[in-house]
């Protein structure tokens, strides 16, 4: 009946495959694919994004872009820089302050200048500096010659020679000592400036002073000399780049705001005990666009009134983890491949299949129906990982298999625990798929962001030793979610089965879990478990299932179905059961496709159905079941 059902839409599915198969009529591999030559038309799957970034480029405003890791926020902000209106960039030169030296001057000239200034200063300097060699050299060797002529004299020579060395070095003319220090240089720059002041401390951000310890006594190193930019300075007509914009102190948020609002920022030692902090320049230009970028969270640690200055002065731009799987945005994620093996600059291209490979694997990770992901950053490090294992076996293209084998390899972290787990489990027998066992049943969970683990869930009922109520006892850190689900299912089973749980003490134990094992999706396992204790009908071990429970017995969908029926499939299990609304997020590896049967279940009499064996105590409940929810359909009005 299952089987029927699932026909029109696995027809569905591959109507949908059909339509978006790309042919590569004349794409032999991704050389022939051109990649943008402005960063920002690099950027996959965000149009609207984009399309805000360029208006607000155009009139320099800031933005927030919030979204996950990995889909392209600092590329984007990269992108915007090069898209700022070409005005002139300038140079920032810091010049000694002759009547207050701790705090210097402040020039701005056209860019390209700073640099020639310097240069001009230093060939005076250079020729000064030659001349008095060569004068304090003839000097020296002059004394030195007198002291051996005169042999008595010698002693005093030699101390005269020092003298002369001495004086030599103190001297500095007028105009060498006012020399100024190139603060910002734009000499070199095409674009306008891009800064990444993610994780920045304050110093870095906004400039600092360094500290001299031989400050008096003149020995010391110029206050102008000590001073150094800011990343607000170096970004001046251009933008500043921060991430995580919330782990800023609200100290510097606000000085970063004061920045914003006047647009220049006097440079001045960052630590207080240092002599840095007795010097001040004069305010510095740091006419920036800011992009401050995270996720959601993000706005909280903002200081408020950043918020709505961007708001007030920019664009909040939200950005997608994901984009409709059509032809058209398989074309981009080809792009995205051939940008990233360009990019990476060592791996050989990507033939069609290996392509075709890619796709289906955004597609999985995309965890949807439908859908292509755009965490783009994880899938260019499997790009990658494709591209060196091609190398490694000298092919000049990458294929599929290459792909494949680099899945393997670019496991997460998490990943690598689930598989371990598996692994373990099997050794110790914790889990043995196979025969039926009373009260054990096959859960199945995520970890991490997309690895499966199966869930082996223990029920065990007595008869409840208090004469008022049975006691529910869940333990392992899934305990409180455990003894919610009872409570949630203990109306339904005695709807459906007639059987009073309150008249039991019910053990669940979850057999050893992982940190960070999310564990919502149990509460179907944890209701066939305790229906098989109860009930003392043995579970197919052959079987895993997934699934949320509602209160009127509806099997509702769970995030991460592709990761827990592979999980299920490695650790030798025949039968999954998962919910029906989520058979179309269903991407499971070739691999997997022919070791696990897939069906989609409805209500908890589904899953009793498919998950107890077959025996008379099994046929009666199911009878039981059958005449309590049709009596109960009755009375509800048909709508
Ligand atoms: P985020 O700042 O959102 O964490 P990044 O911009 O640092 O992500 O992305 C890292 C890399 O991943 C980029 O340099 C690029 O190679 C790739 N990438 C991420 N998102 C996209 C995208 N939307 N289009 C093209 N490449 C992307």
């Amino acid at each position: 009946e299952n089987n029927k059902d699932e026909l029109p839409q696995s027809n569905e599915d591959s109507n949908h495959e059909k339509q978006n198969m790309l042919d590569y009529e004349d794409i032999g591999s991704t050389k022939d694919i051109d990649v943008p030559p402005l960063l920002i038309d690099q950027v996959i799957g965000h149009e609207e994004s984009v399309e805000t970034i360029k208006k607000a480029a155009k009139q320099r405003r800031n933005v927030l872009l919030i979204g996950d890791p990995g889909v392209g926020k600092s590329m984007i902000a990269k992108g915007m820089a090069e898209l700022l209106p070409p005005e002139v960039l300038q140079d920032v030169l810091v010049y000694p302050n002759a009547e207050d030296s701790n705090n210097p001057l402040i020039r701005t000239v056209p860019s390209g200048d700073g640099k020639r200034i310097v240069m001009a200063n230093k060939s005076t300097t250079k020729g000064y500096e030659e001349k008095k060699l060569i004068v304090t050299m003839i000097l020296i060797a002059g004394v030195l010659a007198l002291g051996f002529i005169y042999r008595t004299q010698l002693l005093f020579a030699i101390l005269a020679a020092l003298f002369i060395f001495f004086i030599s070095m103190q001297i500095k003319p007028k105009n060498i000592t006012m020399a100024p220090k190139l603060l910002v240089n734009n000499s070199e720059k095409r674009f306008a400036p891009f800064e990444d002041a993610t994780g920045a401390h304050a110093g870095a951000l906004l400039g600092d002073v360094r500290h001299d310890p031989y400050q008096s006594g003149g020995l010391g190193t110029p206050a102008h000399e000590r001073v150094e930019p800011g990343m607000i300075h170096k970004a001046n007509r251009g933008v500043l780049y921060i991430d995580e914009i919330g782990t800023m102190t609200m100290k510097t948020q606000q000085e970063l705001l004061s920045a914003m609002q006047e647009k220049k920022y006097s440079i001045t030692g960052q630590s207080e005990n240092s002599s840095g902090a007795m010097v001040r320049s004069q305010a510095v230009p740091c006419d920036f666009v800011l992009v401050a970028s995270g996720n959601i969270q993000v706005l909280e640690g903002m200081h408020i009134a950043m918020r709505s200055r961007i708001r007030g002065y920019g664009y909040e731009v939200f950005m997608k983890d994901n984009m409709p799987d059509t032809k058209e945005n398989r074309k981009k994620l080809i792009q995205f491949v051939a940008q990233e093996v360009k990019n990476d600059g060592r791996i050989p291209h990507f033939s069609p299949e290996a392509l075709d490979e890619i796709i289906r694997e955004a597609k999985r990770r995309a965890g949807k129906k439908e859908s292509l992901t755009l965490r783009l950053r994880d899938l260019g490090g499997l790009v990658r990982a494709a591209g060196d294992v091609a190398k490694e076996e000298g092919a000049n293209l990458v294929h599929a298999e290459h792909v494949l084998t680099a899945k393997k390899y670019s496991r997460t972290l998490e990943q690598q625990i689930a598989d371990r787990s598996i692994i373990q489990r099997k050794e110790y027998a914790v889990f043995n798929p196979e025969g039926g066992k009373i009260g054990i049943v096959n859960g199945l969970s995520v970890i991490g962001d997309r690895s499966g683990l199966m869930l082996p869930i223990a029920a065990e009922a007595a008869p409840a030793q208090s004469k008022r109520e049975g006691k529910i006892i869940a333990t392992g850190k899934l305990g409180e979610i455990a003894k919610e689900s009872v409570q949630n299912v203990s109306a339904l089973i005695k709807k459906h089965t007639g059987t009073d749980i309150s008249l039991y003490d019910i053990h669940i134990q979850f057999l050893q879990t992982y940190d960070g094992v999310e564990g919502d999706s149990a509460s179907v396992s944890i209701a066939a478990a305790v229906i098989s204790a109860i009930e003392e009908i043995p579970i197919d071990q052959t079987v895993a299932l997934t699934g949320s429970l509602s209160v009127r017995g509806d099997v509702l969908p769970i995030g991460g179905a592709t990761s827990k029926i592979e999980a299920a499939a490695e650790a030798g299990i025949k039968k999954v059961l998962i919910p029906r609304s989520n058979m179309k997020d269903v991407m499971i590896e070739k691999k997997y496709e022919d070791a696990i049967e897939i069906i989609p279940v409805d209500t908890l009499s589904d899953v009793l159905e498919n998950i107890l064996i077959g025996c008379s105590e099994k046929n009666s409940l199911i009878k039981k079941m059958k005449k309590i929810s049709s009596a109960v359909a009755d009375k509800v009005p048909k709508r």
